[in-house]
């Protein structure tokens, strides 16, 4: 099966502060899948390393709200545009699946932080997960995954 990932859980280091941290479970999925690792900040433009952003509102991403960065500056276009070249990417390649980084203002499916800067987490998804499950793509959290002899399930 092809799965879009979010390429900072193969180890690449495509996070905010440049490291490499690969989750052994995703990575094992190589075994059996097609992996293709996107990292939607990077295709929107921002660098590696970068500030944290955070989105405001307090509720996560719905369309409509600012992404910011840790000294106050306007984000929303580079996130859009990341997330608009993601979806682009699972089209072209008709992928339907994607398992995405937690937490993250892009790639967080359940929770992210809440625009305070504070640590704290809320309800809410980020700018990618929200566009790709809007456009019919079945979005996992890398917490979602589990294997058996089968492989994924
Ligand atoms: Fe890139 Fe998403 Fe990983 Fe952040 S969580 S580094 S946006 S792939």
């Amino acid at each position: 099966m092809k799965i879009l990932v979010s390429a900072c859980l193969l180890g690449l280091p495509t996070r905010y502060d440049s490291r490499s941290k690969p989750d052994e479970k995703i990575l094992k999925l190589l075994e059996k899948h097609i992996l293709i690792p996107v990292c939607p900040e990077q295709l929107g433009g921002l660098p590696t390393p970068r500030p944290r952003c955070e989105i405001l509102g307090g509720h996560g991403w719905t369309g409509k709200e600012k992404v910011v960065d840790e000294f106050g500056c306007d984000r929303t276009e580079s996130y859009l545009k990341g997330a608009k070249l993601t979806l682009e990417i699972a089209r072209l390649l008709k992928v339907s699946v994607a398992i995405l980084k937690s937490k993250s203002p892009s790639c967080g499916k359940y929770l992210v932080y809440d625009g305070s800067f504070s640590g704290r987490l809320v309800p809410g998804k980020g700018v990618t997960a929200f566009l790709l499950e809007k456009n019919g793509v079945k979005v996992f959290e890398e917490n979602e995954v589990f294997m058996d002899n089968n492989g994924l399930r």
